[in-house]
């Protein structure tokens, strides 16, 4: 069940979902609690409790109109992507839908971690060892992805989660409001994502591709190493400029007490031409994530579990500081 191209149209959105869509009242079967998860410029996530079976949620409430434009299409997609990733395990899995004559709402698992970001960002950062878990979960669930010809392009901080924060859980991947699916037909190429966190081929107008996530995944490494942004600079010019000329800082004051293999793992990412980035699949296999124990036919048989599925799925455009590129 993995997209093909008879499912999406020419820019790699899914058309056909599976889910059924409710149209009762949300509020009769689930009760909405506590603070506000989290905000997007289009999309409202609240933790709610289904009635039924005392469990927690995340909802997630899609405006359809954005800008006077009808964008229904676009959360259609969303969901057809989480389906397709049902199987992934490091993508938040999707419960139910919902529709209202405004909103979408999509029921999804509870991450009850939160986001990456406020871990690494706000607070002092992961030590190695937990960065190094992290980033084969993040590396596993992309693959799965990849395999499956969908590409995420918004992976950031933001978007990725903890089912837990202490202990130090698992993450799932969550947000696919800017996902697409290549079927390597045509090529897509579009200006989407979130300014420091996006590859210079996205700033060139090039074609996407999974290539585009791994430049991502070299940037939150990066973030989730030392607790600091690669290329943001002082306004959006600047931060443009440092991508295209590839000006990281890797000195030691940044990168005080990580490896050298951690470095060059980042490195190895973070390289202008996409076709010189290694795959997921080629990462789970570099030395800083090998790290002595796991030789490659483990990671290998859980990798690929049998012939694994879908994809994923998720949300939408981030908060606050999101301006679309
Ligand atoms: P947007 O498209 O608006 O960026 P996201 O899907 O990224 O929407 O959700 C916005 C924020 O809401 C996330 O960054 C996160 O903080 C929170 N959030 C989203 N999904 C969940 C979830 N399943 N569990 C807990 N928090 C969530
Ligand atoms: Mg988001």
């Amino acid at each position: 069940e993995k997209p093909d191209s008879t499912m999406t149209n020419k820019n790699g959105m899914v058309m056909k979902i599976q889910t059924p869509i409710r149209t009762d009242s949300f509020k009769s079967s689930y009760d909405v609690v506590g603070k506000t998860l989290g905000r997007g410029k289009f999309a409202v996530v609240k933790k709610c409790v289904e009635k039924s079976t005392g469990k927690e949620h995340a909802a997630k409430y899609l405006k359809k109109m954005r800008r006077g434009q009808d964008c229904r299409s676009d959360i259609i997609h969303e969901i057809a992507v989480l389906e397709y990733a049902k199987s992934n395990p490091f993508v938040v899995s999707l419960h139910e839908v919902y529709e209202t004559t405004k909103e979408m709402i999509l029921v999804l698992e509870y991450a009850a971690g939160g986001e990456i970001f406020d871990q690494c960002v706000a607070d002092e950062t992961f030590p190695e060892r937990d960065v190094i878990r992290l980033t084969q979960q993040i590396l596993k669930g992309v693959a799965c992805l990849h395999r499956n010809n969908v590409v995420h392009l918004d992976l950031k901080p933001q978007n990725i989660l903890l089912t837990s924060s202490q202990p130090l859980g698992d993450i799932r991947i969550v947000d696919f409001g800017l996902s697409r699916c290549m079927d390597n037909k045509e090529e897509v190429r579009e200006i989407i994502g979130t300014p420091e966190y996006v590859a210079p081929e996205v700033l060139n107008y090039e074609a996407l591709s999974p290539s585009t996530d791994m430049w991502s995944i070299g940037v939150l490494t990066y973030v989730m190493l030392t607790g600091s942004s690669p290329f943001l600079g002082d306004n959006k010019q600047e931060t443009f400029l440092n991508i295209s000329q590839g000006n990281a800082d890797y000195s030691q004051d940044v990168f005080e007490g990580v490896s050298s293999l951690a470095i060059d793992f980042i490195k190895t990412l973070l390289v202008q031409d996409p076709r010189e980035r290694p795959s997921a699949e080629d990462c789970l296999a570099h030395p800083w994530l090998m790290g002595g124990s796991k030789p490659p036919t483990h990671l290998h048989s859980t990798l690929l579990p049998s012939q694994a599925e879908p994809e994923t799925s998720q949300s939408e455009s981030d908060s606050e500081p999101e301006s679309p590129v």
